[in-house]
């Protein structure tokens, strides 16, 4: 498949110096009006910071979410407008989807600063690295994926995470669920397995003396 070129032109780990176990936590899909302000009071109790990847449309109707995420020192990254497959989108509509979404957080919060972008599906292709690199964002994928998403229970999402973290890692994991996605009546788009999986798995990276850290500045 197209997007697997370009897969490697993106970092899923960040280089760190001998000694340095920092590793990274990132939320996609979000806000969602239940768990982001769950995952953000997991974050706040233990006083880590993470980075959340959040979809435009969301962003337009959490308002406030966008704001608390800011002020509590955590960083806002673009997961696009409406998070299509990029594979499916015509240039003009790869472009639209990464300015909307960035003027969106920028409308909604002014103070942030926005850096990353992450693919919808971590879909890759060359209109969306073109696409980000004009509007000025780093592309950054994952190198530890528990599934979250597919309700493994915590446990297995802590464990997998445990199994896969080394210095550097950048762990996936989701406050939210695409709009389109969503299915009534179903627990697919809930997250409260992430919220209880993390307030186990900060502890236990700590213990294994793992420090969670912002994304890089400068990258
Ligand atoms: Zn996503």
């Amino acid at each position: 498949m197209k997007h697997l070129d370009y897969i490697c032109k993106v970092p899923s780990a960040f280089d760190v110096n001998t000694g340095d176990r920092s590793v990274y936590l990132t939320f996609d899909d979000g806000p969602h009006p239940l768990f982001t302000p769950k995952i953000l009071d997991v974050l706040a109790e233990h006083r880590v910071p993470a980075a959340f990847f959040v979809i435009g449309s969301c962003a337009a109707a959490q308002r406030d979410l966008i704001r608390r995420i800011v002020a509590e020192g955590h960083e806002v990254a673009n997961h696009t407008m409406t998070h299509p497959d990029p594979s499916r989108c015509k240039p003009d509509e790869v472009q639209y989807e990464i300015l909307a979404a960035n003027r969106t957080i920028k409308l909604v919060c002014p103070q942030a600063s926005v850096r990353y972008m992450r693919a919808p599906f971590g879909i890759w292709t060359e209109d969306l690295l073109t696409a980000s690199a004009r509007a000025g964002l780093t592309p950054v994928h994952w190198s530890a994926d528990p599934r979250d998403w597919s309700r493994p229970g915590a446990n297995a999402i802590v464990d997998a995470v445990l199994g896969s973290i080394r210095p550097g890692v950048i762990v996936l994991l989701h406050d939210g669920c695409p709009p389109d996605e969503l299915n009534p009546g179903t627990r697919a788009g809930l997250r409260d397995q992430t919220v209880r999986a993390l307030s186990r798995l900060i502890p236990a990276l700590h213990d294994r003396g793992f420090e969670i850290r912002s994304l890089p500045q400068r990258y």
